[in-house]
């Protein structure tokens, strides 16, 4: 397939990063928008030559998906200067990278503000200039040709580039791989919304007074999810953003490009040496690490990716790849869009009072639509857990099954036994099987998936087969005769502790 025909045939597969028109040797190429305003290519038959590189380089076209050998190395931090911390979006993890470019001289590429407001990718040189990229901007932005300035600047110094996981995939394919001056950061993305829609937004609320201020995360309350504009006249304008026209919109899967439903580019597929994201639910799994002026999680990808990440001036801490990704669905699964997606656009394009139709759409009663997303949501996110938990299954050589006493709604013994198997036989496979009420459950370490396993014989048997279970730890006290037998019968090394 070409580009023209996936534009025509399959365009939601387009995620608009503009690699092909940043490789045009003619630049026959201009990413134009659409109707919903988000941005394709369009060729010029004038000017192309019919070389293919278009083609050739277009990471929707050329996508093949990562095989996982291995969960990333996942870690939360804050960034320790309060300033920056309370104007990063999270914990600051994108300020403490760049500046380990930027003091060695190097360029860091990401997303501003122009003066209205529109939402653009640059280069950055300097530590005061870096205050620009800092903070999430909920638009998808402009590339422009950021790609060629990249691979300009590869050629004598540094290079971060940070972006949506999609648009880092664009710039490897751009350049054909990686490059040992290169640092690639992407976000856990949920998904860009239309620039059209921020554009008429933020043009409309520019027209009450001149705008001179946008944060899409303020921290003016704390570390959450909340709006704050500011005007000239020393106005200003604050919601949180489940609450806020605009944003509301975005959060509900409203105004997003199409290919965010389906995006191909999440964190396990390899396009970056580092993602980073807010450590949302940090307080369950590593309550020591929450800070209420914002915390940062990070997945290492690359050992480039950890030599930086070892550099960085923060405050760290690892924690379980499953806890991170539980309360951050979106870095594993796309976003399911709602169901009025088609009628918002439509009603959008058309109408002369836009304001009016975000308004028709915010008000609207739509508690079965997003109860109906957010169940199918977390069915994805189900499969694609279990799926990736196979896939690593696999990788494993010794499988150790625990089988405790403690009961298994003691969280902090469980977790302690945990750890201490984990640290005395790293690398394995770890089960633990503990009795809840009347049936056992099993969870597995590195997923934490928990699975019933009946009390029987047999089903003991299988489940031993099929996760390959190589010897046994029992701590002597499970008062279960089904169990003691077992032990004695299932034909496996067993040690007592
Ligand atoms: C559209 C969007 C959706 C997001 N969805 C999630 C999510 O579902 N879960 C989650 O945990 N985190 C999400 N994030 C990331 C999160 O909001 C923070 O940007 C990230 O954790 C970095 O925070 P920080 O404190 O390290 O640094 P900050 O200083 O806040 O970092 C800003 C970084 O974000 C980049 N950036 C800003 N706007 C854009 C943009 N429009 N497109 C591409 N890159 C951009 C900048 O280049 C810079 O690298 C999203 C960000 C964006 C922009
Ligand atoms: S085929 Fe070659 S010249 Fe034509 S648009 Fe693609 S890259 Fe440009
Ligand atoms: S290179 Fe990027 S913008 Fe161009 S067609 Fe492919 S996905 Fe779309
Ligand atoms: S969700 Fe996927 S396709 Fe959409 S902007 Fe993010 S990385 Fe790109």
């Amino acid at each position: 397939m070409k580009i023209e025909e996936m534009i025509t045939a399959k365009r939601a597969d387009c995620s608009g990063c503009a690699a092909c028109a940043n490789i045009c040797p003619k630049n026959a190429i201009t990413m134009t928008r659409d109707a919903e305003g988000f941005a394709y290519p369009k060729i010029n038959p004038d000017l192309c030559i019919k070389c293919g590189r278009c083609d050739a380089t277009c990471p929707a076209l050329n996508f093949q998906k990562a095989i996982i050998n291995a969960l990333p190395a996942t870690f939360v931090a804050t960034y320790q200067n309060d300033k920056i911390l309370r104007h990063s979006s999270a914990g600051g993890v994108f300020t403490a990278l760049s500046e380990i470019i930027l003091r060695d001289g190097g360029v860091v590429f990401g997303v501003a503000f122009d003066k209205n407001w529109h939402v653009f990718h640059t280069a950055v040189r300097t530590l005061d200039e870096l205050e620009k990229l800092r903070g999430s901007k909920y638009v998808q932005s402009q590339i422009g040709d950021v790609y060629r300035q990249v691979k300009d600047a590869l050629n004598s110094t540094k290079v971060l580039f940070s972006g949506t996981p999609c648009q880092c995939a664009g710039l490897k394919h751009f350049l054909g791989g990686d490059n040992e001056n290169l640092l690639t950061v992407d976000i856990i993305c949920h998904g860009t919304p239309s620039p059209a829609v921020w554009e008429f937004y933020i043009g409309k609320l520019g027209q009450r007074n001149e705008i001179a201020h946008v944060n899409f995360r303020s921290k003016r309350n704390g570390w959450g999810s909340r709006t704050e504009i500011n005007f000239f006249d020393r106005a200003y304008y604050a919601s949180q953003n489940s609450q806020e026209l605009y944003c509301k919109l975005f959060l509900r899967g409203l105004s997003e490009r199409p290919s965010c439903e389906s995006c191909k580019f999440k964190i396990l597929n390899g396009q970056s040496d580092l993602t980073i994201g807010d450590a949302w639910g940090v307080k369950n799994f590593a309550p020591e690490m929450f800070d209420n002026r914002g915390t940062s999680v990070v997945f290492v990808h690359t050992p480039k990716g950890a030599d930086f990440f070892g550099k960085a001036d923060l405050k760290t801490q690892p924690v379980k790849f499953a806890n991170a990704v539980r309360s951050n669905i979106h870095a594993m699964v796309p976003t399911t869009a709602d169901s009025r997606r088609k009628d918002f656009f439509a009603d959008f394009a058309k109408s002369a009072d836009k304001f009016a139709v975000m308004e028709k759409y915010y008000y609207q009663n739509d508690d079965d639509i997003r109860k109906a997303a957010s169940a199918q949501q977390s069915r994805n996110f189900r499969q694609t857990l279990n799926d990736v938990a196979a896939q690593i299954r696999k990788t494993f050589k010794r499988n150790i099954l625990v089988v405790t006493s403690i009961p298994a709604a003691d969280a902090v013994a469980k977790k302690s036994l945990l750890n201490q198997f984990e640290s005395d036989f790293p690398g394995c496979g770890v089960y633990i099987l503990q009795r809840a009420d009347a049936k056992l459950v099993c969870t597995e370490n590195f997923s934490l998936i928990a699975f019933d396993v009946k009390e029987d014989n047999d089903a003991l048997n299988d489940f031993a087969k099929k996760y390959n279970v190589t010897e046994i730890f029992s701590d002597n006290q499970f008062d279960s005769p089904v169990m003691s037998e077992w032990l004695k019968a299932c034909g496996l090394p067993v040690k007592f502790f």
